[in-house]
């Protein structure tokens, strides 16, 4: 699969400044501990413009699966995205 299959869901990862490690399904994994933004690979921004140099990247969470504490403008962004990937 090359990146230009990706669909914009997919594409946009998780990231979050703080993490805490957390038992989920019988493993333990990092899991975000403060708001979580949306990012996309090759970009060391958040859809809202942050600098996620520092910050932790959940690179096998899609950032329309998490639930909790979702950064607001970044889910306006990821919409915008989507509109427009429908429009092309
Ligand atoms: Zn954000």
């Amino acid at each position: 699969m090359t990146v230009k299959d990706r669909r914009p869901s997919q594409a946009a990862f998780a990231t979050a400044t703080f993490t805490e490690t957390r038992r989920v399904g019988g493993e333990w994994r990092q899991v975000p501990a403060s708001r979580v933004h949306a990012k996309t690979m090759g970009s060391t921004v958040t859809l809202c413009g942050q600098s996620t140099l520092s910050w932790f990247k959940f690179w096998d969470i899609a950032f329309v699966t998490v639930q909790s504490d979702r950064c607001p403008q970044c889910t306006d962004a990821l919409a915008q995205r989507f509109a427009e990937a429908r429009r092309r």
